[in-house]
């Protein structure tokens, strides 16, 4: 991934070093999980003590961790302002991104330990981020850490708070507790696959960022963490009724059409909300539509 044109971003924060270690008790309350919170259960847990919290003793690593994840966030700053533009969609409001280790206090969505993986958290418009979880994703999942393997995670992140902006998750919010609850997290997170791979596509044309080799990185993240893929590695079987995230071929699928077309059109976006023109299979765990998805 070449990293030279791009834009970095004012918005992260580094809080790794910080402490926050957790402890059972708390909770993780509201927060859209990218995909960890399935394979080690999102215990209810809290900090310990003041850790997590800005203004704590400890030096972030000098690893070069935060210009990478800031020239991500950046290239998502000026590609969805475009994009906004362009599809009238309004003004962008950027959001903001915080690196952590351990765990880390939110404002709004409680307390999450590193394990829930990378999240979003619609109330502080914030995607929050432990780099050490690209190991995690190469070691226990079979995903890649490759750099844009990662910018894809970072995306799919930025997606959430596209959705957020745009309505989008509160339609998802209105099916919680309800018997579509898992069909409305999939279109969500099939969605935000798709928005990832938008931004790649526009980040690619302006600032030339894709090398050989970068692509099939991401995909192989996008197949690593799908429900079945998980569900199979972690439990021997998959439980289609169970699935909040989608297939591997699914999250591949949505993934690679956002990268080829580009399209940020909201009557394109809407498809992943439309029963009628993409209707849910219970018991595949799939949506079905084969312009988004292929066969
Ligand atoms: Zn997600």
């Amino acid at each position: 991934m070449r990293l030279e044109g791009a834009p970095e971003s004012g918005n992260v924060e580094d809080r790794r070093g910080m402490g926050g270690k957790l402890a059972v008790g708390g909770g993780v309350g509201g927060i859209l999980l990218v995909v960890l919170g399935l394979i080690f259960g999102v215990n209810p847990q809290k900090l310990v003590g003041p850790g997590g919290d800005p203004g704590q003793k400890g030096e972030p690593p000098k690893d070069g961790y935060k210009a990478f994840a800031g020239k991500v966030l950046g290239m998502t700053e000026t590609v969805w302002t475009e994009q906004f533009q362009a599809n009238g969609l309004g003004a962008y409001q950027k959001p903001h991104m915080v690196l952590f280790s351990e765990g880390v206090r939110t404002n709004g969505c409680g307390d999450a330990p590193s394990e829930v993986g990378p999240f979003y958290c619609p109330a502080d418009q914030t995607v929050y981020l432990d780099p050490t979880f690209f190991a995690e994703l190469e070691q226990k999942l079979g995903g890649s850490k490759a750099e844009f393997s990662q910018a894809y995670v970072i995306g799919h992140e930025v997606g959430h708070h596209v959705q957020n902006l745009l309505g989008f998750s509160a339609r998802t919010d209105n099916k919680r507790k309800s018997p579509q609850q898992n069909e409305y997290s999939i279109r969500l997170e099939l969605q935000a696959d798709y928005l990832a791979g938008v931004w790649a596509h526009h980040a690619d044309k302006k600032y030339k960022i894709l090398e050989k080799g970068d692509v099939e990185s991401a995909l192989k993240t996008a197949r690593a963490i799908g429900d079945n893929r998980i569900q199979e590695k972690m439990r021997g079987r998959s439980h289609p009724e169970s699935f909040n995230h989608g297939t591997d071929r699914q999250r591949y699928g949505a993934f690679s059409d956002g990268l080829k077309t580009g399209d940020a059109s909201k009557a394109k976006m809407s498809l992943y909300f439309d029963e009628g023109a993409t209707p849910f299979n219970p018991r595949t765990g799939e949506l079905q539509n084969t312009q988004l998805f292929g066969n």
